[in-house]
């Protein structure tokens, strides 16, 4: 498969189009950003050790009947998928209270959320990624309402899926971010599952094995996430 023309820079991944008008490729790059791209660094090796660990999980969420937009690992940085239309929304579902919702509600960090709690923000970078609900989803016609159904019902499916996989591995699953995207009028996972955009705490010592590690200063951040590729057999090399 040929890489084409790059269609999309985002703050961690690259898009092309390839000779298939049905196929993209996803190239992981080292950038790291955090808080709207106010600190941006290039950490060594986690474009691989991403590419490898979204690949991964992509097959087990295939495997639970999940459909996403994974077709192959094409490279060590760089894995083929579906086109999607995406819908510019992104869904988070949270076990555990950390980021964005202690802040907002002013609850501490820890607290578990039974039942998982759901949200929905406008994926846009200049307003910071608003929370937003149905209702704008509706007015603002970025989805319909079967599709906003079918969204959640995915994401909470994810939820079912990666809670028990990470435990079964000595992880908590305390939130992530999903994005969708339409393929042939269904709707599909796409983006990527990596831990840039979920949060994953040891389960014994609570000891963070994610992205807030760069956010918060706490460095080992790609040495922890293949701590996290390692735990759950996925090989990088
Ligand atoms: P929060 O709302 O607490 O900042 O984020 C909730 C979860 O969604 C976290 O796991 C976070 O990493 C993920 N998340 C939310 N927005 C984004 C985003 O724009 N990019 C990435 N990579 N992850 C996000």
């Amino acid at each position: 498969m040929q890489v084409d023309t790059e269609l999309y820079s985002g703050k961690a991944k690259s898009v092309f189009t390839t000779d298939d008008p049905d196929r993209l490729i996803l190239r992981f790059r080292d950038d790291t950003s955090a808080f709207d791209g106010e600190k941006v660094e290039k950490l060594a090796r986690k474009g691989i050790v991403n590419n490898k660990f979204n690949a991964y999980i992509m097959e087990q969420l295939e495997k639970a009947g999940i459909p996403t937009h994974m077709d192959r690992l094409l490279t060590d940085n760089e894995t083929l998928v579906k086109r999607l239309t995406m819908i510019p929304v992104e869904c988070v579902v949270r076990n555990i209270s950390a980021g964005s919702i202690c802040k907002r509600l002013g609850v501490e960090e820890g607290l578990e959320l039974n039942p998982p709690t759901f949200e929905f923000f406008l994926k846009n970078d200049a307003l910071h990624d608003p929370m937003i609900n149905e209702y704008h989803i509706r007015s603002f016609g970025w989805a319909k309402d079967v599709e906003v159904a079918e969204m959640k019902r995915l994401t909470f499916m994810v939820n079912d899926v990666l809670r028990k996989l990470f435990l079964d591995a000595g992880m908590l699953l305390v939130d992530y971010k999903l994005e969708f995207g339409r393929y042939h009028d269904k709707i599909v996972l796409g983006d990527e599952f990596t831990p840039d955009g979920c949060r994953l705490w040891d389960a014994e010592t609570r000891k963070k094995l994610d992205k807030d590690r760069f956010r918060q200063g706490m460095g080992d951040v790609v040495e922890a996430y293949e701590e996290v590729a390692q735990r759950l057999g996925v090989l990088i090399d």
